[in-house]
């Protein structure tokens, strides 16, 4: 077994790099055909079609025009109801929603009993001061909310456990992603060879831009954290779909049990994006639980 190195993500750490990718950047008009899309109310939810596969797990990605932050964004006053709608067609309880605060940060925690609900109605509530959690305890659904910023999944249907992270471009220059994966190993003893990984929606390589500062901080996370960046006139554009996925491989996570949905927030106009649509943006969210097993 493949046991994660934490101290492969530190300062001046070495991380083990896959070979780059040549697949070209996705655009506007590339079709989430990695993606199952179904019909709910005035939306449509989004779930990974091999992940939707798993029996153990429920899941979804909410798109616009459905906002799920209720502190924030275009009818705010909406997103708990529409929380309570997406939990009956998952089929797990509105009151047992957990989730993390979401601070920009790097940290994730165990849920424990007096976590559960925490969130639920909205970020005040929330698990504070982190932006993953993980669990093993089933019926308890994980939301965490994006515009731009990936969100990333990662379920062991073996042990069975589940995790969610925020991995902003701060997340993910701390090695958020693969401290999902640490962790779950840490906690639950999950093998990160039997992950299922998933990277929803979010800023793509086609369009988000960043400033010669960001990519300094990755260059000292990470030996080639150049090549997450391309040249962009005296900016640059930022790969956070691959350099997410690299932490997942560097962890051990086995490459066909990753998946990306490889769409942009900013460009696809389908999502909720911060980039595009500033302080008005609403959030989309991602929901995902394990399932009760059935009693014997
Ligand atoms: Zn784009």
């Amino acid at each position: 077994m493949r046991t994660p190195e934490p101290q492969q993500w530190g300062p001046g750490g070495q991380p083990a790099f896959s070979a780059p990718s040549d697949a070209a950047p996705a655009t506007a008009e590339q079709c989430p055909d990695r993606m199952i899309e179904d019909a709910c109310d005035d939306e449509t939810l989004l779930r990974f079609k091999r992940l939707a596969a798993e029996p153990g797990i429920v899941h979804a990605f909410a798109s616009r025009p459905w906002n799920l932050a209720p502190h924030r964004g275009p009818q705010r006053e909406l997103a708990v109801e529409r929380r309570r709608r997406i939990c009956a067609v998952l089929g797990v309880a509105f009151d047992r929603i957990t989730s993390p605060q979401q601070v920009h940060g790097a940290e994730i925690l165990r849920v424990e009993e007096t976590d559960i609900g925490a969130g639920r109605l909205g970020r005040a509530g929330a698990v504070p001061f982190v932006d993953g959690l993980i669990t093993d305890r089933p019926g308890v659904p994980l939301v965490l909310l994006s515009a731009d910023c990936p969100l990333v999944l990662a379920y062991d249907p073996r042990r069975p456990a589940l995790g969610i992270v925020h991995a902003s471009w701060l997340g993910t220059a701390a090695g958020i992603t693969a401290r999902l994966v640490e962790r779950l190993h840490a906690e639950f003893g999950c093998d990160a060879a039997d992950l299922r990984a998933a990277i929803a929606p979010c800023a793509g390589p086609c369009c988000y831009e960043v400033g010669n500062e960001v990519l300094r901080i990755f260059r000292t996370r990470f030996a080639e954290g150049d090549r997450f960046f391309r040249p962009a006139g005296d900016r640059f554009l930022l790969d956070l779909w691959e350099a997410n996925q690299t932490q997942l491989l560097s962890a051990g996570v086995r490459p066909e049990r990753i998946e990306r949905a490889d769409i942009c927030t900013i460009c696809s106009g389908r999502f909720w994006s911060h980039r595009r649509d500033g302080a008005d943006a609403g959030r989309s969210a991602l929901f995902a639980a394990l399932v009760q097993a059935a009693p014997a």
